[in-house]
């Protein structure tokens, strides 16, 4: 399982714009932001896919949605709404191969995607 740019964020050896952290999971600003509020929920463990989640990553992935669910509230989009997304692959659109949930929000999206 190769290393990603995100292994570097999490052992603070790439910076990044941190908004939440503990023991299992880093939250931090998007650096290619495609909303005023773009933020990426990981867990430190590296799984590179949605493909390669276990049933025992259940509470990985319920956590991270958890967590982005308390970052849009501290930031006041939770009454407007957002969009929450996991990439996958190519066709995905996945460019860092260690799961991550984007946070969009500060904007209305379109339905359905382009
Ligand atoms: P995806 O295309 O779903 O794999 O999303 C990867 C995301 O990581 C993209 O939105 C990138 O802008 C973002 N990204 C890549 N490198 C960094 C970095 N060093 N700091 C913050 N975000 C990054």
């Amino acid at each position: 399982m190769e290393k990603t740019i995100f292994d570097k964020i999490i052992a603070k050896k790439v910076p990044s714009d941190i908004i939440y952290e503990d023991d299992n999971y880093l939250a931090f600003k998007d650096i290619n932001p495609q909303a005023p509020i773009h933020i990426l929920i990981i867990p430190k463990k590296r799984i590179p896919t949605i493909n390669d989640l276990n049933d025992s990553d259940r509470d990985i992935i319920g956590g991270m949605v958890l967590i982005a669910k308390d970052i849009a509230k501290s930031l006041s989009i939770n009454e407007d709404g957002y969009r929450l997304v996991f990439n996958c692959n190519n066709d995905g659109g996945q460019t860092v191969y260690h799961i991550h949930l984007h946070l969009l929000g500060g904007r209305s999206f379109s339905w359905p995607p382009g």
